[in-house]
């Protein structure tokens, strides 16, 4: 499977991070030694642990909501936060970074889809953020582009509506505020029901964990 995912993203040079929360470091280690170097966790601890076990040249993203007291475990070596939704936590990460040295690159994460969660951000509050004072002297983290989950549904062109939105919303930020940054470039967004409507749509970077590693056992 996994080959057969990385040809089909080769063909637009869309990144893969591999979803391996719940799952053993071994499943992990069989991914790595086929070179992939991309991995996606969502809980802090869970993400520690399995840093301090494994290789130290893996490329790890944060991919789930992060709550600022969790931040200083994970600011020295992470690659990429993925859900970025306030300042507060921007603020929080760019301390933290700062004690390590770091940059951190960041996504904003956008509420696209028909459910309702209390994660993500819309176009007006991203502006908000992005015009503060706060947010313009944060030097420790970049933010590199937008990530979004659309919603979990069969009718592909609800799901394709959604990608197009958050493609909108990047397109719209990158003319705004980064015209002139090329970090910023990424869109995250595709998951294992949904990547290649993601891959079509303009993603960059598609997280996708039961696919390749099989349903997670929660209990
Ligand atoms: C778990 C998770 C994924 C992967 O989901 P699959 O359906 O297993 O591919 C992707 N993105 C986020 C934010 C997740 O929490």
């Amino acid at each position: 499977m996994y080959e057969e995912i990385a040809r089909q993203l080769a063909k637009t040079n869309t990144r893969l991070v591999a979803v391996s929360k719940t799952k053993p470091p071994e499943d992990i280690l069989r991914l790595y030694e086929k070179g992939h170097r991309i991995f996606g966790e969502n809980k802090a601890q869970e993400l520690q642990e399995k840093y301090e076990e494994l290789p130290k040249d893996i490329e790890w993203h944060f991919i789930g909501h992060l709550q600022r007291n969790k931040v200083k475990y994970l600011a020295p070596f992470i690659a990429m936060l993925h859900a970025a939704d306030s300042l507060r936590l921007l603020k929080e990460v760019n301390k933290q970074a700062k004690k390590h040295d770091r940059v951190i690159p960041c996504l904003l994460q956008f509420h696209i889809a028909e459910e309702d969660t209390k994660y993500g951000l819309d176009l007006v509050e991203a502006r908000e953020i992005l015009d503060s004072e706060v947010y313009k002297n944060l030097e420790n983290i970049q933010i590199c582009g937008v990530m979004g989950m659309a919603t979990f549904t069969d009718d592909e062109k609800q799901v394709k509506k959604e990608f197009d939105e958050l493609h909108h919303i990047f397109d719209t930020l990158k003319a705004e505020y980064f015209a002139e940054d090329p970090t910023f470039k990424e869109i995250s967004m595709g998951m294992s029901g949904d990547y290649k409507i993601a891959q079509a749509a303009g993603s960059t970077m598609v997280r996708i964990g039961t696919l390749l590693f099989g349903e997670r056992n929660y209990d």
